[in-house]
């Protein structure tokens, strides 16, 4: 059965092994009688799975001892308020600072003024000029000299990956750079896994795992330990960092099933050689899509250049009375979900690891064939 390539942001393409072997063990996990659905969270197979899952996911990332590695649930946006609920408390003034470089920062900062004394360190939420060329808002990233700080902040939270605006820091900033002793908070969501992540110069990096590393329902962070065991009064129990990294993930239960599959995504990764080689395909896949429309007057992708997503590539076409008519003929040709978020129109590529190159050259052919015909 050949399927069609799907270019959704998430819940997203996953690879086609681990979905077979997932299909293979649904009646039966090894023996066991039973399907990883219809465990205990607390009997020895699952104990087994997500210990796995966490060490697998330790290797690919190489994240330091000094880490813990959870598994939770509620998602990234979960995240905007279980994120402040744990740390704001780690320094007595209790505040943080946010970077907003598109919608997805711009809600966690949102969200996080909710718990205490938050405030925009740097945002790109209006035009400004670069390299000679006029940026519209939540097209660039400002750059980190520009990010002010406070020195008391609990830490500093910025998207590393911008989802729906196509937005991509090309490095994570170093903590020692920014000029204050603030540890970074980084929501790694939508492009976890795609590359090799230095963990070691975060305090925090959270990802739901719906677009690289799995199915919807688990949330991956990793968080440095001596920034956990001190949450506020007001984090519910089952979002304290500390009482979820003391029973592994399973003080409560844990999205079982959702584990397993990104244990099986982690399996996947390591036999493709590792997020090092994620990254080399990536960049590949993201070059031939660039490439292709910067070198057409139909296509348009208006991200300052350095900042560009190899992950989610928003583009527009020169006359947007034609949208329907390209998305339709994309179904028909077997490209799926090509449509970009409502929030910014036009349309939206996301070739996350599962995406083979084959997949975006059949992209490309299609626009191809329809700038022809059309442009
Ligand atoms: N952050 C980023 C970067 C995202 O892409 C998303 C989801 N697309 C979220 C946060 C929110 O994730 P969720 O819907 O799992 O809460």
């Amino acid at each position: 059965m050949s399927r069609p390539f799907n270019f959704s942001a998430g819940p997203a393409v996953m690879p086609e092994s681990v979905l077979q072997q997932a299909a293979a063990e649904m009646l039966d996990w090894r023996g066991s009688g039973m399907s990883v659905m219809e465990m205990s969270h607390r009997g020895k197979e699952f104990v087994q799975i997500c210990d796995e899952a966490e060490a697998d996911l330790r290797e690919l990332l190489s994240v330091p001892q000094d880490y813990a590695i959870l598994f939770m649930q509620g998602g990234a946006t979960a995240e905007n308020a279980i994120v402040p609920l744990n740390l704001l408390g780690t320094r007595p003034a209790r505040s943080a600072d946010y970077v907003l470089t598109g919608s997805w920062s711009k809600k966690s900062y949102q969200e996080a003024t909710r718990y205490g004394d938050v405030r925009i360190a740097a945002s790109a939420d209006h035009e400004t000029q670069l390299d000679g060329r006029r940026q519209a808002p939540f097209t660039w990233v400002p750059p980190v000299d520009t990010w002010t700080l406070r020195p008391e902040s609990s830490y500093v939270h910025f998207c590393s990956n911008e989802t729906i605006d196509g937005i991509e820091f090309a490095e994570w900033p170093d903590a020692a750079a920014l000029g204050a002793d603030v540890p970074l908070v980084v929501d790694a969501s939508s492009h976890f896994l795609s590359r090799p992540m230095n963990i070691s110069r975060t305090g925090l990096v959270y990802a739901g795992a719906q677009k690289n590393a799995g199915p919807a329902g688990v949330t991956i962070v990793i968080v440095r330990r001596d920034l956990v065991g001190h949450a506020l009064d007001a984090c519910p129990s089952a979002f304290d960092y500390a009482k979820v990294a003391k029973e592994s993930s399973r003080f409560n239960t844990p999205p079982s099933y959702a584990i397993y599959m990104a244990g099986l995504v982690f399996k996947w990764v390591l036999a493709n050689g590792g997020v090092q080689a994620m990254e080399e395909a990536n960049r590949a896949k993201a070059d031939l899509l660039y490439g292709y429309i910067d070198n057409s007057g139909f296509y348009r992708n208006g991200i300052h250049a350095p900042v560009r997503s190899r992950m989610n590539v928003p583009f527009t076409l020169a006359d947007e009375s034609l949208n329907d008519a390209f998305l339709k003929g994309a179904a028909q040709a077997g490209l799926l979900a090509l449509k970009g978020h409502k929030s910014v129109g036009g349309m939206r590529a996301s070739i996350y690891n599962a995406m083979p190159l084959a997949g975006v050259q059949a992209l490309v052919d299609y626009m191809k064939a329809f700038e022809k015909s059309h442009g």
